[in-house]
């Protein structure tokens, strides 16, 4: 996400951004790295879905759910945060309905079971940046019952971007569920000879 953030940081300037006129380049030059470095992202889906997930019969990711929800009673304490609370709750029991039909596939074929172990990183992490919105929503409509002028200003900001991450990127997690719940094992019965 890193990667994709300062990617648009130096789109927005054009080919101005891509100089050294503008820090951005050096920013996403310096992101690029974290896929890369302390265990590539390919290597943090495989250890994400077979070893985290799976640890103490899925106790970290029951205590990472329970936090979930105390946000979600929280949000649904401001009428005007409804829209996303429902899209959160549905967002929450789809990364639940994806983990739990992968591991019904881990005892038959470890392989298949973690053959798209990074697209689950990615659903995971989206769904964790749509719980993170959410809290910052919660905080900056309670602040705006008080708030005036640059403050109110901020706030308001902050719900926008909620608002904007759930339109625009929570919605992804349709399509990368559907990847993860398909029964087509292109990746997996690809031979080395065919390449
Ligand atoms: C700037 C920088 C600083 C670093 N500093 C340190 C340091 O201080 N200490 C240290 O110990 N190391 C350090 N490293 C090394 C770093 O830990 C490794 O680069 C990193 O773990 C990735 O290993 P690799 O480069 O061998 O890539 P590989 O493991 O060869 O990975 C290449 C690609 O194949 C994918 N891949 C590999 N195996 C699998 C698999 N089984 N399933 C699916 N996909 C797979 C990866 O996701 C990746 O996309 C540093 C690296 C860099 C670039």
């Amino acid at each position: 996400m890193g990667t994709l953030t300062t990617s648009a940081a130096v789109q927005i300037l054009g080919g101005a951004g891509y100089t050294t006129d503008f820090p951005v380049e050096q920013f996403y030059r310096e992101a690029r790295i974290h896929p890369i470095h302390e265990g590539t992202t390919g290597i943090h889906g495989l250890d994400l879905l077979g070893r985290k997930v799976t640890m103490q019969n899925g106790k970290a990711v029951q205590l990472l759910m329970d936090e979930m929800q105390r946000t979600l009673v929280a949000a649904r304490q401001h009428t005007e945060l409804t829209p996303l609370a429902n899209q959160f709750t549905t967002a929450v029991k789809l990364l639940d309905d994806v983990t739990k039909h992968l591991l019904s596939l881990a005892p038959a074929n470890s392989e298949v079971f973690l053959s798209d172990a990074t697209l689950y990183l990615e659903l995971f992490g989206i769904v964790v940046v749509g719980w993170q919105w959410l809290r910052q929503a919660v905080v900056a409509l309670s602040c705006l019952s008080t708030a005036n002028g640059d403050d109110a200003n901020f706030y308001h900001g902050k719900v926008m971007a909620a608002r904007y991450f759930y339109e625009y990127e929570l919605v992804k997690i349709h399509s990368l569920s559907k990847r993860l719940c398909s029964n087509d094992r292109v990746t997996v019965e690809m031979k080395n000879e065919w390449f």
